[in-house]
Formats: C-alpha cells, structure tokens, sequence
C-alpha cells in the first residue's frame, strides 16, 4: 500500500478536529500546486494553474468518531458521537483518545455483559449512552491527569491489503477521496496548457452538516466544482441488489441523485459532460442514485446562484465502522475521470 494513502487512513481528524489530517493534506498539496493554504474553518485549499476560470476539487477530510463527555470517580469515560455512527457497532470495539499534546491513549468500549442483563435489556440495543471507555485507570483523578473532556476519540487506525485490489483501512471515508483528489492535482500539474484555476479543496466537518464545502465554495466561488466521497457498495450479504447495485472493483460511481432528491441533485447537462467524458476515454464507471447519504455537493451546488456540480463517488463496504473495504482499481478509475473531466470542462469554460 502506497504511503501516501496508508497515511491519510491512519491519520486523527473527527469533525472540528483535523489540525493532524490537514497538515499531511497541506503537505502533499504543496508538492504539485502553486499555492496552499489552510482557511479559518479549517478546510485546506491547494490552486494551481492560471486563467479566469475556476475549477473546484473538494473532498472531506473529517472522519466519524466520538468526544470524551464524563469521566466517572472510577476512572471510566463516557462520550458523544460525532457524526452518523450505528449503537451496535461500538461495543468491545478498541479506540484511541487523543490528548492536548497529541498522545494517542488507547482504551475499550464496554457495555453490560449479556449475562447481567434483564429479559427486557437483552430484547434492545444498548444505547452508545450506556457504553463507556476503559483505558485502565480506576480513578477520575488519574484519568483527568491524561486527558481531558472534549478530547476526540477515533477507532483505532488500520490500513492495508485484505487480497490483491482489495485493500481496507480506517476512515476510508472519505480518505481515500482525499488521495484521488491529490493524485488528480498531481497529474494535472503536468498537464500542458490548461487555461483554468483548479482548487483541490479537502474540506473539514461534512460528516457533521456539510459545512468545510460550504464556507470553501462561497470563498473559491467556482464556475464548476467535482465532488469526490466515497458511497455505499451493494455487493455484501443482506443488502438487496435493487438498494444498492455498486460493486468494488466495477469502476467509479457517477452519481446523479443524493438522499432521494434532499441532496445533490445533479443536472442534465453536468450528467451528460461526465458520461461522454467516461465514454469517450473508456473509464469504467457505474451509475449511483441512492436513497440515503449526501455528500458536499448538496452545499456547494447551491452556492451564491447556484454551480455547476460534479459527483464522482468510491463504492466502500461497511462506511462509519471502524474499517472498511475498498478496491485500489475504483480509485484509479475516479483519478482518471477526475482529470479527463476537468480538462474537458476547461476547454468548455
Ligand atoms: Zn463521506
């Protein structure tokens, strides 16, 4: 697994708190554009090029996770969730709390076990209320010594190849749209001739409100903007082929409808520019429109009179769990429609 993308699905950033994941985004960013900077609200903005034109890139950076709450006399913490995180998924599960200073402290999700519960307890699911993390001190006191309330709380991190184009790793959603949007400015930054602007945009807090694409498209204000995010595959037990028919490794998923229409909905003339530009350039793709989920294009095709708006989206298993799975090939294939779209709609603009 290239470095670069093993980095970015390790690295800490719930919402609000990705001072860590920008400053490996700023990085790489400054290596193939002409400028970056890192905005109040905590997005991070690379431009390259030149012309009057402008084209924006964005892609979240903010991963799910949780925010230290209460911390018991003996010593066991309880916390938020930040972003859209199922109950069932957290208990027994390890985490990592991160402190002022930056030190990673590892604790356990735990619950009531099975066999103390009542009839009645065993029936529900236990509330992430009722859980708490044990990080092997027995007093308040001692906790409050390492850590704080309003420390973020991540899953442990883990990254790597599950079997050949198969390859897994923590906060896949939306990392791995940060490492195809870096690769398409790394590509572009050869591109001879391109008369146009191009904003890679890797924004902060979507899982929590879509709010980094907001503030970052009313400051770029493009004439064109592509979403990149990653979108639910179809291809695993118990979800049926009519919910979601996306499969790994089938290519990128255009998207043209979000949330039933409560989200981007994407218009007949973008739809079009991306297809051919698929066909034309024979990219695999797969066609996504999805009842549930939004992505930043909700926020910024709707800026100032409205903006001409892309979305290229990652087909992943099992998103907002502490891993997930992914195919390197769907990656590539959004790179390629990236650039070949961007440098078709410059020639248009
Ligand atoms: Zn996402």
């Amino acid at each position: 697994m290239e470095k670069l993308l093993k980095d970015l699905l390790v690295s800490d950033g719930i919402s609000g708190y990705e001072e860590n994941i920008a400053k490996i985004i700023n990085n790489s960013l400054s290596k193939v554009c002409d400028n970056v900077e890192n905005d109040n609200f905590g997005n991070v903005i690379g431009q390259l090029g030149k012309g009057k034109k402008k084209i924006m890139l964005a892609a979240h950076m903010d991963e799910v996770g949780m925010v230290v709450k209460h911390i018991n006399e003996n010593g066991y913490i309880y916390f938020i969730k930040i972003g859209g995180i199922n109950d069932s998924i957290l208990p027994g599960k390890t985490v990592e709390i991160i402190n002022k200073r930056g030190k990673h402290i590892k604790g356990i999700i735990g619950n009531i076990p099975p066999h103390l519960m009542t009839m009645e307890q065993a029936k529900q699911p236990v509330k992430y209320t009722n859980m708490f993390i044990d990080i092997g001190l027995s007093s308040k006191d001692k906790v409050l010594k390492i850590l704080d309330i309003g420390d973020q709380i991540i899953f442990e991190p883990n990254a790597g190849i599950l079997n050949g184009d198969f390859y897994y790793g923590k906060a896949a959603d939306n990392r791995i749209s940060c490492y195809a949007m870096i690769k398409t400015m790394e590509i572009l930054s050869k591109t001879k001739n391109l008369d146009v602007k191009v904003y890679a945009c890797a924004t902060a807090q979507e899982e929590v409100g879509l709010k980094g694409g907001k503030t970052s498209a009313f400051k770029i204000n493009p004439d064109f903007a592509i979403i990149i995010d990653t979108t639910i595959s179809g291809d695993t037990p118990e979800i049926e082929e009519k919910v979601s028919s996306l499969k790994l490794g089938n290519g990128v998923a255009i998207t043209m409808i979000e949330a039933s229409g409560r989200g981007t909905i994407v218009s007949q003339k973008v739809r079009k520019l991306i297809f051919e530009t698929a066909d034309e350039n024979k990219i695999p793709y797969q066609i996504d429109v999805i009842d549930g989920g939004m992505t930043d294009g909700a926020s910024i095709y709707t800026n100032k009179e409205g903006i001409l708006t892309g979305i290229l989206s990652i087909p992943t298993r099992y998103i907002h769990a502490p891993t997930s799975v992914f195919n390197i090939k769907d990656i590539n294939s959004t790179v390629n429609l990236a650039v070949k779209t961007i440098e078709k709609v410059a020639k248009k603009l």
